[in-house]
């Protein structure tokens, strides 16, 4: 009896060893889980907004800029991922982001059409660099579906799209590269923990950059209520329901605790 329990234990590390967290995270506590369960029910729809183009660049530009030194310095300091990044917009109008191999952080319109400020736009940034100072594009890609139809899509998105690298003009040689990093990007998907140690990171780049965690946080409340109204393709890649909420106010708090140090290592 009690060695087959052992061996289902065994079994269940094993399966979550391949695709699990860099750091110790914070435990969802059940308290904070039915406040941002009550909170989400209470929001109100997600509105679109009609922004251009030129608007769409420059908030991405100057979000990115905010927080592009302490995500930096972040990634150097964990030493276990991606820490040089290629940023791309794509023209795609889902509530959705990406992170693929090579440093490739892809942001939909979609995102900045729903945001009500910079500061949440900074944190999807925030989210995608998270999975890529931690190395889950490397796990996330042995579970990686390159459809045909997805390579297409993204392909067209990312050819239609400008570059926000920061200042720095995109050749045309600079865009086919993107196109063909996108084409092999396909749909990556991490693992619950991983999508928790991205928002961690989030807050922690977020915080040390001096942007406001509380307004950032309006936009999981967005993605939870258009998660919630079936709205978003972030439901595949970004479960993004009370649960994620609940996970980044206990991040934000341990952060606050600890004036912006890393968790211990898992
Ligand atoms: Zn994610």
């Amino acid at each position: 009896m009690r060695r087959r329990s052992f061996l289902a234990l065994a079994g269940g590390f094993s399966v979550c060893g391949c695709a699990g967290a860099v750091h110790r995270l914070p435990q969802i506590d059940g308290g904070n889980l039915s406040l941002a369960q009550g909170e989400v029910q209470a929001a109100g729809a997600p509105q679109r907004r009609a922004v251009s183009d030129q608007e769409v660049d420059e908030t991405l530009n100057a979000a990115l800029r905010r927080i592009r030194p302490a995500a930096t310095q972040i990634c150097h300091e964990m030493r276990v991922g991606v820490c040089t990044w290629q940023f791309r917009v794509s023209s795609d109008r889902s509530l959705n982001a990406h992170a693929g191999p090579n440093g490739l952080v892809v942001v939909n319109r979609g995102i900045v059409e729903y945001a009500t400020n910079q500061d949440e736009v900074a944190m999807v940034i925030a989210h995608e660099i998270g999975h890529q100072a931690a190395d889950h594009v490397a796990t996330g890609q042995r579970n990686q579906q390159v459809g045909a139809l997805v390579g297409a899509v993204l392909l067209g998105a990312l050819g239609a799209a400008a570059s926000y690298t920061s200042g720095v003009n995109v050749t045309n040689s600079a865009m086919r590269t993107g196109a063909d990093v996108g084409a092999k990007v396909g749909r990556i998907s991490y693992s619950k923990e991983q999508e928790r140690e991205a928002d961690y990171i989030a807050a922690l780049i977020l915080y040390r950059s001096g942007i406001d965690l509380d307004k950032a946080r309006g936009f999981l409340v967005t993605l939870a209520r258009a998660t919630g109204r079936k709205e978003t393709g972030m439901l595949d890649s970004h479960p993004a329901g009370p649960e994620r909420l609940a996970g980044w106010d206990q991040a934000v708090a341990e952060i606050r605790a600890t004036n912006g140090r890393l968790p211990q290592r898992a």
